[in-house]
């Protein structure tokens, strides 16, 4: 009856039960709907950590596979004839000539080995063909979007102080940017393992006086011990288990191919520095 649907209106026993069940009902079909959508939520969390690291993984596995074979049978012959060598030297009358052979083989295969990471270093950061003017700032600015996602979903906080003085630098976009990314993604995994509200990292560029320009990415994470500061530059070293220890080692051949320098220094209070400086002109 009409009755029962007016404000104040009596409501029959019958139909409270019944309202009752409706929200019983609808409850439960919400908290399912919940479950449901936290399912989803955790899947897709998953599948998202998935692919980043399959990213990660074909890119830099495909590319570690390769130089890894290339480097290794310089590295095997190396090893195998400095064995050889150790034999004949304890002979009773070591013969000189053919140990000297061997050890000019050893030479060369260690050369072998050293000019496949020099051709890495140069293809992975050759000098720039085409160099622009461009802004550092806008370039930062334009790929910033890039690492939001992962900032977010690390809890890391990301302070930007970049300098609206400015001068423009000649260079090569893509690499400055690549520069760039690998040094925010270092300080990411830096800051990684600190509590979760004390993750910082801090990205500043700078004019100097003399008309050179500084690009500065710090962290807040474990920091590196002196004594192994330049030793981060190597090509290969790496104390990720995944790393492949080029990352600096390219960021540096980048700088360098702009007419600048990238070194490392230790943070205060914690943490570490990374410091790119270019001349204005970029000299490339
Ligand atoms: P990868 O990241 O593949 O290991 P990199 O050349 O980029 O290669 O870095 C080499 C090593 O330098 C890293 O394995 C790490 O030990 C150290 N490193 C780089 N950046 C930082 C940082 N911000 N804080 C502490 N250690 C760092």
């Amino acid at each position: 009856p009409l009755a029962s649907f007016l404000p104040g209106a009596p409501i029959s026993h019958g139909e409270l039960e019944r309202k009752a069940k409706e929200l019983e009902d609808a409850n439960e079909a919400l908290l399912v709907q919940i479950a449901e959508r936290q399912r989803i939520e955790d899947t897709l969390k998953k599948k998202q950590a998935d692919l980043d690291h399959a990213a990660r993984l074909s890119t830099m596995g495909v590319f570690a596979a390769s130089i890894a074979h290339e480097i290794n049978q310089p590295l095997t012959a190396v090893a195998s004839t400095a064995e050889i060598c150790k034999r004949w030297l304890a002979e009773p009358a070591p013969e000189i000539g053919r140990i000297c052979s061997a050890f000019n083989r050893i030479e060369r295969e260690a050369n072998r080995a050293s000019e496949v990471v020099r051709r890495v270093r140069s293809i992975v950061a050759k000098r720039p063909a085409e160099t622009l003017p461009l802004s550092l700032n806008a370039a930062i600015e334009d790929v910033l979007p890039l690492i939001r996602n992962g900032l977010k979903r690390q809890r890391i906080s990301l302070r930007t102080e970049l300098d609206s003085r400015l001068p423009t630098v000649m260079g090569d976009r893509i690499q400055l940017q690549q520069l760039f990314l690998n040094l925010v993604t270092n300080a990411m995994e830096a800051v990684a393992g600190n509590p979760e509200h004390g993750r910082e990292i801090g990205v500043s560029t700078k004019a100097g006086p003399g008309g050179e320009i500084s690009l500065s990415v710090r962290d807040n994470g474990p920091g590196v011990a002196a004594g192994d500061l330049q030793k981060l530059f190597e090509p290969f070293s790496s104390t990720k288990p995944e790393g492949m220890g080029l990352g600096l080692s390219i960021c540096r051949s980048i700088a360098e191919a702009h007419g600048g320098t990238l070194s490392a220094h230790p943070g205060f209070p914690a943490g570490m520095v990374f410091v790119t400086t270019f001349s204005q002109r970029g000299e490339a």
